[in-house]
């Protein structure tokens, strides 16, 4: 079946719920067993898929991570409280003390945390990389070397990463590949196809779409699915099942949201890219930027995430540009249906790059209103920077 078919017809079972269309949720501590037998069996049991309580999930919970393995192509995939859980379960399941991990260098900010704090209170060593290193990441690898963690691309500079060079050799050298796949979502880049391990998916985002829950799904090739449920058991990482019940209903409209978030993402950059005080826009999908081949080969599409950098422009100019927005919203997070902006600097929290960039970085999410109503907002916003600009008052 192709991608919208599997989005609007995985995880549901009619014919077993009364005929109602959605599945329905189920809330649950305990789970009861009718004698010791039953008990004992389920104990000795515990195989995924099955209720045995209710942490190791309802069939909410399995209904909804069965239409995100379909999505991903994946063999298995594992829904958590939220997209960061996505990253850390994943990351202690296949490490242990004394291994080495390769992290890309504009990884989403948390991640890094999570290497420079418990990983390595833990004996985990991270070694960042550039993230257009491409098969010389090879030259990195070390004997303890166990996983290259890759995210392309990166959530706030938007450089693309070659995939396919990195997992061959990767796979050459027996490592494990994850990949932060939140950008594109499984709808527009499927990694296990790409031969990558585990495919990361901050479900908080584009899989919900509406901006009202935090979660996360891990989904997994056949080698590692286990080591992946072993890492979200004993960490007693969970979702619940109102939020898979809700991120389940979000999935069933991606194949209609996400070309529209492409589509007014393009004809926002396209115009921000006009502007004079814009040093330049930083978005793959535009034919200028320099991860657009790699885009293009490996990815079938985009969303509606990039960033605008300004040349030099003094903090009461990006003041005047953002503080008087009518549409977009300014805040963290993004995928839901609604336009964002967020000032960002990617400068302190690189090590194996350095950032540079003559002004002021602004992210945005182009969300589903009308593109020119958003255009308008923006035109309005430099207005109000060229006022600034000027030596008037905004
Ligand atoms: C938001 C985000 C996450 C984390 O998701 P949460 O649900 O907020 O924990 C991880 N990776 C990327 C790229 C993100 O944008």
């Amino acid at each position: 079946m192709k991608r919208d078919t599997v989005l609007t017809h995985a995880g549901r079972y009619p014919r077993q719920n009364h005929g109602i269309v959605n599945p329905p949720v189920y809330h649950a501590s305990t789970v009861l067993y009718p004698n010791l037998d039953a008990y004992e069996a389920a104990q000795k049991k515990r195989e995924y898929g099955k209720t045995f309580y209710g942490l190791s999930g309802t069939p909410t919970t399995f209904s909804f991570e069965e239409a995100v393995a379909k999505l991903e192509g994946a063999f298995r995939a594992r829904a958590v409280g939220s997209g960061l859980a996505a990253i850390t379960a994943p990351l202690v399941g296949c490490l242990k003390a004394g291994d080495h991990l390769l992290m890309v260098d504009n990884t989403y900010a948390p991640s890094r945390r999570f290497c420079d704090g418990v990983l390595k209170r833990y004996g985990v060593e991270t070694t960042y990389y550039d993230p257009g290193i491409g098969a010389d990441v090879a030259r990195l690898f070390k004997p303890n070397t166990r996983v290259l963690f890759m995210e392309a691309p990166g959530s706030l500079t938007f450089e693309m990463q070659d995939i396919p060079a990195m997992v061959a050799a990767a796979r050459k050298a027996g490592i494990v590949t994850m990949i932060d796949n939140t950008w594109a979502s499984p709808y527009y880049f499927r990694p296990i196809e790409h031969g990558v391990d585990i495919s990361i998916q901050a479900a908080t985002k584009y899989l919900c779409g509406h901006s009202d829950v935090i979660m996360g799904t891990v989904a997994s090739n056949e080698a590692l699915a286990d080591k992946v449920d072993a890492a979200v058991r004993d960490l007693g990482f969970f979702a619940s099942p109102d939020d898979c019940y809700l991120v389940m209903r979000g999935m069933r409209t991606m194949a209609v949201r996400l070309p529209r978030h492409w589509e007014t993402s393009l004809k926002l950059a396209r115009w921000l890219r006009e502007q004079p005080e814009v040093d330049r826009v930083y978005h793959p999908a535009l034919p200028e930027d320099p991860g657009h081949a790699l885009w293009k080969r490996d990815f079938e599409g985009s969303t509606g995430l990039f960033s605008v950098g300004f040349k030099a422009i003094p903090r009461d100019g990006l003041a005047a540009f953002v503080d008087g927005m009518k549409l977009f919203g300014m805040g963290a997070s993004w995928g839901g249906f609604e336009s964002l902006v967020l000032p960002a600097n990617p400068a302190p929290i690189r090590t194996a790059t350095s950032w540079k960039a003559p002004g002021p970085l602004l992210r945005i999410h182009a969300g589903l209103e009308d593109p020119d109503d958003l255009i308008a907002d923006l035109d309005a916003a430099f207005g109000r920077l060229r006022v600034v600009l000027g030596g008037g008052k905004a």
